[in-house]
C-alpha cells in the first residue's frame, strides 16, 4: 500500500483529499505547516508528497529544497495560482510533477498513481548491465554509476536514462517520454520534459551545454549518442 503525505495548511481541502485517497486504497499523513511537514517528509516513510506552495512555516518551495538535499521521494507540487514561474520554478527545484487549484480529484489520483508507479516498483530484470560513454547502468540496484561511484539520480532521471537506452539511439519525441517516463498523456506540460532533460544533463555530461550523450534534434525531440 502506498503512503501519500499531504502538507496543506486548509483543513478541508486535506480532508477531502485524504476521504478520497483512502477510498481508493492509499495509507494517508498530513501536516498542515512547513515545518511539520518537512519533519514528516523525511521521517514518515511516504511514497509521494503533495506539497502545498503557500504554508505557514516554511513556503513549499523551501521546504523542497531542504527535502531534495536528503530525499529523492516524488513530490507533487500544489498552488493556488496559474504563474509559469512557479509551475518552472518548482519542477527545478525537483517537483517531480504541478497541479494548480481547483483540480479534479479524479486527475490528482490519476497523477498519483503515474508517480508512485515507478518507485521501488518492476526492477525489470535484475542485474542486467547497460552502458553508455563512461556510464554503466545496474537496472537491479537502479543506478547509474562513473567509475564505480554512483550519479546521484532522482528516480525519474534514472527512469529517463533507461528509457534512451532501450531506445538504441533512435529519435524520442517529447510527448512520447511524457508518455512513457511520466506515464501519462497530456496531463502533464511537456516542458516538464524539457527542464528534466537540462537537469539530466547538469548531472551527466562534462559540458552541458554541449552535450556528447543526451542530444537535441530540433524539432523532433532527444536521442542517446553512446
Ligand atoms: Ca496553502
Amino acid at each position: 500500500m502506498s503512503k501519500i503525505l499531504i502538507v496543506e495548511d486548509e483543513q478541508t481541502i486535506v480532508d477531502l483529499i485524504a476521504f478520497n485517497l483512502k477510498r481508493e486504497g492509499f495509507e494517508v499523513e498530513s501536516a498542515y505547516d512547513g515545518i511539520t511537514g518537512l519533519d514528516k517528509a523525511l521521517h514518515c516513510g511516504a511514497d509521494l508528497i503533495l506539497l502545498d506552495v503557500m504554508l505557514p512555516g516554511m513556503n513549499g518551495f523551501d521546504l523542497l529544497q531542504k527535502l531534495r538535499q536528503e530525499s529523492d521521494v516524488p513530490v507533487i507540487m500544489v498552488t493556488a495560482r496559474e504563474e509559469e514561474r512557479d509551475k518552472i520554478f518548482g519542477l527545478e527545484t525537483g517537483a517531480d510533477d504541478y497541479m494548480t487549484k481547483p483540480f479534479s480529484v479524479k486527475e490528482l489520483v490519476a497523477r498519483i498513481r503515474a508517480n508512485t508507479r515507478r518507485t521501488g516498483g518492476e526492477g525489470g530484470s535484475a542485474g542486467n548491465r547497460m552502458a553508455f560513454g563512461p556510464y554503466t547502468v545496474d537496472t537491479g540496484l537502479q543506478e547509474v554509476r562513473r567509475d564505480g561511484q554512483p550519479v546521484d539520480l532522482t528516480q525519474r532521471e534514472y527512469e529517463l536514462v533507461c528509457y534512451f537506452l532501450t531506445s538504441a539511439g533512435r529519435v524520442v519525441s517529447r510527448e512520447e517520454l511524457m508518455e512513457k517516463v511520466w506515464g501519462y498523456d497530456y496531463y502533464g506540460d511537456l516542458r516538464a520534459v524539457d527542464v528534466a532533460m537540462r537537469r539530466l544533463r547538469e548531472k551527466i555530461e562534462e559540458d552541458p551545454a554541449n552535450p556528447k550523450y543526451f542530444m537535441t534534434k530540433r524539432g523532433a525531440g532527444y536521442y542517446l549518442q553512446r
